[in-house]
């Protein structure tokens, strides 16, 4: 099982384009929405997390691709501001996923995009602003 955490940006046009469901049923991938921004006539906004079979994600990414859907990897979307964290380890505890861990000889902790789904929780405990999520 293959995993690929993506935003997509679609035009208005899309909107109503059942994307999710067709990614579901018929490129049998598993869609996890981690948030959306859609209006029906603005564009939209869509950050996934996408599983299944290698096969069948690279079929899904391509059914996106003949769309026309902007897509890009999830991990450009996030950002730790490096030079305003104080490493003070509030949102260590707080990551689900262990995308935010502290070396507990240094007692620095470091960041890794990969493993971040975006959940948010982090964002209003840092005391200094040093976690972005750009959507
Ligand atoms: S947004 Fe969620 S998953 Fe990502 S680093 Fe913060 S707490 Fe962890
Ligand atoms: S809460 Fe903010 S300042 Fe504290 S360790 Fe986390 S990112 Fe750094």
């Amino acid at each position: 099982m293959a995993k690929r955490r993506l935003v997509l940006t679609f035009p208005p046009k899309l909107v109503e384009e059942p994307i999710t469901y067709r990614l579901i049923k018929d490129y049998d991938l598993v869609v996890n929405i981690l948030r959306a921004k859609i209006s029906p006539e603005e564009e939209g906004r869509l950050m996934i997390e996408l599983s299944g079979e290698k096969s069948a994600l690279k079929r899904g990414v391509d059914y996106l691709n003949r769309l026309k859907v902007n897509i890009q990897p999830l991990a450009r979307d996030i950002r730790w501001l490096e030079e305003k964290c104080t490493h003070c380890t509030v949102c260590v505890s707080l990551c689900p996923t262990e995308a935010i861990v502290v070396d507990r000889n240094s007692m620095k902790i470091s960041f890794n995009k990969n493993k971040c789904i975006a959940c948010g929780a982090c964002i209003p405990a840092c005391p200094y602003k040093a976690i972005e999520i750009l959507f």
